[in-house]
């Protein structure tokens, strides 16, 4: 089961830590579906060697330039070149994130305004740099932001990133409120554990915990990188069309047991 082919031919999507992990999931998704992607991140290896495989694997062509979302000025610049090249921004997404296990005592300010800095501070450095492309997409702007499940509760030894994930939350409710004027739609995606990603082999998998994990997910496994591309997807396309302010949990319904 897929989207119509051509789906998103005409639109323009700009994908942050787009080389890797669910964010590589993601540019496939959108390229082959049709839009004309580009991907910005820190390290030119990683961006090189992912348009290598886009280009081999999925016959897509995608723009990549390197910036660091903490910067404001150089993601401001990242991205209008990538607009000049790909035609425009219509849909942003906010992926890229950094995230460690550490006890709260034990967490240095460094350690916490890292994760702040390139979460929460980053998404809004990438939402004010994409705001005038956003603009004038024809069929107006989305941003659709990766947060995660675990921002709805208390994150026992990732403060700094459920604090930042929770933030980003409420930043695209306000600006899915501010933005509604120029068309633009904000909205975030809330993963549960995805396998094959960095961040579950290295906070779930090498903690010992996936057996623990997946136990508490109702339906019993990991999600894959296409479950949340699915749903990048459908708040991107006309399909979402009047969804704006809104989380989507794309977790196996992981919460669930955090509920009771
Ligand atoms: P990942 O592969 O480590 O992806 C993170 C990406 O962000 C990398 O491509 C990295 O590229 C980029 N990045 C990090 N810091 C940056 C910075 N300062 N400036 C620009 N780019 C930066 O991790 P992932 O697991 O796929 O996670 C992707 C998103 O999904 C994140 O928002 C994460 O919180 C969320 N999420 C993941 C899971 C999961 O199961 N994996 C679950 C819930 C939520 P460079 O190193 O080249 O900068």
């Amino acid at each position: 089961m897929s989207f119509a082919p051509g789906i998103l031919q005409g639109k323009s999507a700009i994908v942050t830590g787009g080389a890797t992990g669910i964010g590589s999931f993601i540019v496939r998704k959108l390229g082959t579906l049709g839009a004309k992607v580009g991907i910005v991140s820190r390290k030119q290896e990683n961006l090189l060697k992912a348009v290598k495989d886009f280009k081999e694997e999925d016959g897509i062509d995608v723009a990549w330039r390197t910036g660091d979302v903490r910067d404001p000025d150089g993601i401001k610049k990242a991205f209008d070149e990538l607009a000049g090249e790909i035609g425009g921004i219509d849909i942003l997404v906010c992926n890229a994130a950094g995230n460690f296990i550490c006890p709260t005592e034990e967490l240095s300010w460094n350690g916490w305004r890292t994760v702040i800095e390139i979460d929460l501070n980053g998404t809004f450095n990438c939402c004010q740099a994409a705001l005038l492309h956003l603009k004038a997409a024809t069929d107006g702007g989305r941003v659709i932001s990766i947060s995660t499940t675990q921002a709805d509760f208390g994150w026992p030894g990732a403060a700094h990133a459920g604090a930042a994930k929770s933030g980003i939350q409420n930043l695209m409710k306000t600006l899915a409120a501010e933005w509604g004027q120029y068309g633009i739609r904000a909205n975030w995606i809330s993963p549960g554990p995805i396998e094959g990603t960095e961040g579950v082999d290295r906070l779930i998998i090498q903690q010992g915990l996936g057996d623990q994990v997946k136990k508490n997910i109702p339906l019993g496994t990991f999600g894959e990188g296409d479950d949340i591309a699915n749903a990048v997807v459908f708040l991107s396309s006309d399909t979402g069309k009047y969804v704006s302010g809104a989380g989507l949990a794309v977790d196996g319904a992981s919460q669930w047991n955090r509920q009771r």
